[in-house]
């Protein structure tokens, strides 16, 4: 589960993000959306750790991440974070990048970590690609990659960051169809994408940001059929 109470950050005298306040239960699926600008990357990086803030609290799985950073290698074991840009390792082959993790930050053996690696990878359906490297795959394939591998630590909670948005449109749908089996499993996820056929199918609740804010949250039907605030409708007239 993650809360966040009133938090604020700052780049400089930017106010990046301002008095954001968010629960997501466990098990919860919640679709971010939002202008380009809003805010909507610095909210998933800073549920990560990956940003400090400068006010209000995190708190992930019951850690707060206001305290000491050290904690936040427990956080990251317990949340995986999918990116636009695959960030695979190009030197080491599909499986390798699966195994990098959990045999060296978790200390797994070398044959559970390719067990673990395997079932994952099934899981996104690409066992056979194993052991290729990232660039003799598609971006679709690099993706789910990604995904398994962000798996293979088992986290409890899966952050995503516009996955999609850097795809050929014909490899969008396999990214998506991974991500709705992830849902259908129970893990809790958040997130960003402007897909809206794919948040109507899984989210329980959409959020949308305008400047820093959380605008308008409500379950997608609410959301796309009677949104409450002008800026939400704006927003869904430019891109539905
Ligand atoms: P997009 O839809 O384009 O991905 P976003 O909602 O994810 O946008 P963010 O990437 O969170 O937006 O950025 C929010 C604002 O913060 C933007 O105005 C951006 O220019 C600014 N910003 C982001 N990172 C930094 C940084 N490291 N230093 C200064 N400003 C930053
Ligand atoms: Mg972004």
């Amino acid at each position: 589960a993650i809360t966040i109470y009133s938090m604020s950050k700052w780049f400089g005298t930017f106010r990046v993000l301002d008095g954001i306040d968010l629960t997501v239960r466990e098990g919860e699926r919640i679709v971010v959306c939002g202008p380009s600008g809003s805010g909507k990357s610095t909210m998933i990086r800073c549920i990560n750790g990956l940003e400090p803030f400068n006010e209000g609290r995190v708190v992930v799985n019951g850690i707060d991440l206001t305290s000491k950073a050290r904690i936040l290698n427990s956080v990251r074991r317990n949340v995986g974070m999918v990116f636009q840009q695959f960030n695979l390792f190009p030197h080491l082959t599909v499986l390798e990048n699966c195994t990098l993790a959990p045999r060296w930050v978790h200390k797994v053996s070398e044959r559970e970590a390719e067990r673990m690696a395997l079932h994952y990878l099934e899981k996104v359906r690409i066992p056979e690609q194993a052991d290729k490297y990232p660039r003799q795959l598609s971006g679709g394939q690099q993706q789910r990659v990604a995904i398994a591998r962000s798996l293979c630590v088992k986290p409890r909670i899966m952050l995503f960051d516009e996955p999609t948005s850097s795809l050929d449109p014909e490899m969008v749908k396999e990214v998506l169809d991974t991500m709705a089996d992830l849902a259908q499993d129970g893990m809790t996820i958040v997130c960003v994408t402007h897909e809206m056929g794919f948040a109507r199918r899984i989210a329980d609740r959409m959020v949308f940001m305008d400047r820093g804010r959380i605008v308008e949250e409500a379950p997608p039907s609410d959301f796309f059929s009677a949104p409450r605030h002008l800026r939400t409708q704006q927003f869904l007239e430019q891109i539905l």
